[in-house]
């Protein structure tokens, strides 16, 4: 049995799974909140089986954080003297055009994960730093890095290529990079396994929908259009994040109302999307709102709602037709008006939604379209920590 702990590492959290390969089953996960609060508040949660504990503690920086990472599992279980990891796999947002699949982790390694800081100054510091206190946890196994563009290394250039200067592109590194990948790759493959067809044959747009949110055209198992660009930001309306806008819009508020570069990222950042549309990034509120006669809350949803059918037409035409429409993620999985209100009126398409199996609430893969429908259209829960440890093994060549 080889046990893979995978940790996801953001800058004031750490987020960690032990999981059994053999059974791809999770032994315990965890989340420890609050890095490096200057009240040191840090909040520590831990789940094995059905215990779970929460408790509070002060955590200065990324290597105390796996210090509390140890205990928990020391005090709660599992022991890792009986369950120890074979290797560490970390999720790292941005590979650049370095790194076009998972890679163990290596002095030249860390040096190019932060050469590309600058291409994802939210991720790529973060994500190293738990690299770096992982290793000294965990000194004696390999560490693998799993890039989240990764997947998106096979977008030709006519789909990733910016309309600037392509010598000020090259120099600056500016082009679409995309991002979810282990998402998007999770649940085409996971789609593919279900219904029992060849990957290769399948033409899949993966809608990765939750406070984050891109689309992906999946053409036999291959990327070849995302929605995310440069950065997280381009693409859909997401929970704060304002998606596709007109770069002059900028221009205009710091030409008119003096915003630097700072205010302008936290407005398209953490003031947009559902929240700057509606006042709320939660898209529960944004529906109670709704069936409450707000006028702006629907106005917020339609806005949301247009942008992902504006994508999806733009990638059936990619594709060339489509197979299979999966929707993952917080929303995607969870929000049968969404599905539903962008899947409108495709009848024509061979797209047609079963409304009862659209509504019913559920547990793992399930088909929402009509048995006539001639696209299937299913909810695919993702599960990116398990395709980081499936890439972790691959990547070390260590078997289940
Ligand atoms: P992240 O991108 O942070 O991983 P998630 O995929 O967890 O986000 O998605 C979180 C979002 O999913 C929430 O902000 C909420 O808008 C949405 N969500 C979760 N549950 C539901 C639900 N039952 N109905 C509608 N939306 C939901």
């Amino acid at each position: 049995m080889s046990v893979v702990l995978v940790v996801n590492s953001g800058s004031s959290s750490l987020k960690y799974q032990l999981i059994d390969m053999s059974a791809e089953r999770t032994l315990a996960s965890g989340l420890i909140e609050r890095i490096g609060d200057a009240q040191g508040q840090g909040v520590i949660t831990h789940k094995a089986g059905d215990e779970k504990v929460v408790r509070e503690a002060a955590v200065a920086n990324h290597d105390a954080a796996f210090d509390e990472m140890l205990r928990n599992f020391a005090e709660h279980g599992p022991s890792l003297d009986e369950f120890p990891p074979v290797a560490v796999g970390h999720r790292v947002v941005q590979g650049g055009r370095r790194f076009f699949g998972p890679a163990v982790v290596t002095d030249k390694v860390e040096q190019d994960i932060e050469e590309l800081i600058p291409l994802a100054p939210l991720h790529n510091g973060p994500n190293l730093a738990g690299i770096q206190g992982a290793k000294h946890a965990f000194g004696s196994i390999p560490h693998v890095a799993v890039f989240d563009t990764a997947f998106h290394s096979t977008l030709s250039d006519a789909s990733s290529l910016y309309a600037i200067d392509r010598a000020v592109a090259e120099e600056y590194r500016i082009r679409r990079y995309g991002a979810h990948g282990t998402s998007h790759k999770f649940v085409a493959e996971a789609t593919a396994e279900y219904l029992e067809r060849p990957i290769e044959e399948l033409k899949t747009i993966v809608l990765h929908v939750g406070n984050g949110a891109s689309a992906c055209a999946v053409d036999g198992g291959r990327s070849v259009e995302t929605s995310m660009g440069m950065t997280p930001l381009e693409g859909l309306v997401m929970g704060t994040r304002s998606g596709d806008i007109d770069p002059a819009a900028l221009f205009h508020l710091h030409r008119k109302a003096g915003y630097d570069i700072a205010m302008l990222d936290d407005l398209l950042n953490r003031r947009s999307g559902l929240l700057g549309l509606t006042g709320t990034n939660d898209l529960r509120d944004v529906i109670a709102r709704i069936e409450a006669g707000d006028e702006v809350a629907e106005t917020g949803l339609e806005v949301y709602v247009h942008r992902l059918r504006h994508y999806l037409g733009s990638y059936l035409v990619a594709l060339g037709g489509v197979d299979v429409i999966a929707w993952t993620a917080g929303v995607g999985e969870n929000s049968p008006e969404v599905r539903a209100r962008t899947l409108r009126g495709m009848e024509w398409l061979g797209i047609e939604i079963d409304e009862a199996r659209n509504s019913e609430r559920g547990e793992g893969i399930r088909v929402i379209s009509t048995d006539a429908s001639k696209v299937k259209v299913l909810i695919v829960p993702t599960n990116e920590e398990l395709e980081i440890a499936r890439q972790t093994l691959e990547a070390t060549g260590i078997t289940a």
